[in-house]
């Protein structure tokens, strides 16, 4: 097989998802599977929505319309703020967005009245991650307006946490934002029906002892793709971390001793050197570069050293093994390293474990004249 490529095991995000629906089910959440780490790559998506996700999320037009094209028909909901430029492909391709500002709002509910659609929104509230939301104090006065608004529904409220800050969310901040879900029907009359709670960061949260309280939803791409809470790095009990395996060829080994001090590279010129090298060593050449993925977030297997990486090169240090020159590298990818692989067209990505489509998705989620790729 070609290198470099991303080995991607179906049934090990089948599983990851399946584990975490089943765990949360019984605290009162469910799950929506984020998709924007793997470009919306629909079999991955169905893998989600086989383990058991209510419905998929991701953070491009694109990426959705890439899973609409290939016949996945759940619920997809844009996750980030809508582009004004994009409004129109969000109302006609995702049921629900997340949203933070009364502009973008008022111009889903134009288009979708002109659609004579009703669009749905979920208001994002900063609750200390500093990325997207609104003020909490703000809060009341955004969803009055929005529950008067024709063209759009008030779905529910979310929050975020560790995406800007890596900040992991506590028992006091998640019950402050329950309390918001409360204050907001007693204020416009409606019950929420989603009330989503964050993404990876919020497991050790969920999966603890506390209350929930009206959290009902987590939207969760990490610790089912790769099995680990963002935070701490850790792996979650119960969940594969090897579901993505990046595949990088060798095309030089040597021996090499430097021939002459290097000079001082412009730190512009876009070299990552993370070790110093040491010229005793055997060194070899992996086909893979920055182009590729983010060869700073790559684990390499024992023995091997990441010296440093190009765009295209990637050099690594070897103790006692030399690697010939054709031998591939199983390396492991974190989230940016993945997100980056998965996006790179010189990567192929190779997926196993793919279920018979009949069998898998079920049937509400299939589009009956569109094949799956
Ligand atoms: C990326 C993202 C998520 C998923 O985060 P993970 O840490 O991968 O679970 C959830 N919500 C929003 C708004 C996001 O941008």
């Amino acid at each position: 097989m070609t290198a470099p490529r991303i080995e991607v095991d179906l049934g090990k995000i089948r599983h990851n998802t399946r584990y975490l629906v089943e765990r949360l089910a019984s605290r009162g959440i469910t799950v929506t599977g984020v998709t924007k780490a793997v470009c919306g790559y629909p079999a991955i998506a169905s893998a989600m929505l086989e383990g058991g996700a209510i419905g998929l999320a991701d953070a491009r037009i694109t990426n959705v319309a890439r899973m609409r094209k290939a016949g996945i028909t759940c619920p997809i909901s844009m996750i980030r703020t809508p582009l004004p430029s994009q409004a129109d492909q969000v109302v006609q391709s995702c049921e629900t967005s997340y949203n933070t500002e009364m502009d973008v709002i008022a111009k889903l509910a134009a288009i979708a009245r002109r659609n004579n659609t009703v669009h749905n929104i979920i208001l994002m509230v900063e609750m200390g991650d500093m990325r997207e939301g609104i003020m909490p104090d703000d809060l009341i006065g955004f969803a009055s307006q929005v529950v008067r608004m024709r063209g759009v529904a008030l779905k529910g409220i979310g929050t975020n946490f560790a995406c800007l800050g890596n900040i992991a969310p506590h028992s006091e901040v998640m019950a402050s934002f329950s309390s918001r879900a409360d204050d907001v029907e007693r204020a416009c009359g409606r019950v929420l029906e989603t009330v989503s709670g964050g993404g990876s960061a919020n497991l050790p949260w969920a999966l603890g002892f506390g209350k929930t309280g009206r959290i009902n939803n987590l939207r969760l791409g990490e610790a089912i793709l790769l099995g680990v809470d963002p935070v701490s790095g850790k792996p979650v009990d119960g969940l594969h971390t090897d579901a993505f395996t990046l595949v990088a060829e060798v095309i030089e080994a040597k021996r090499k001793a430097k021939p002459m001090p290097l000079q001082a590279v412009d730190p512009a010129f876009s070299v990552l050197r993370l070790a110093q090298d040491d010229h005793r060593k055997t060194r070899s050449i992996l086909a893979v570069g920055l182009q590729d993925t983010d060869v700073a977030g790559l684990t390499f297997p024992l023995g091997v050293k990441l010296i440093g990486a190009t765009s295209d090169h990637t050099v690594v240090g070897t103790t006692n093994s030399s690697l010939r020159v054709g031998s591939q590298m199983k390396l492991k990818a974190n989230y940016s390293a993945l997100m980056r692989a998965m996006n790179a067209p010189d990567v192929e990505k190779v997926l196993f474990g793919r279920r018979d489509l009949s069998a898998g998705i079920p049937a509400k989620h299939i589009h009956p004249n569109l094949a799956l790729v």
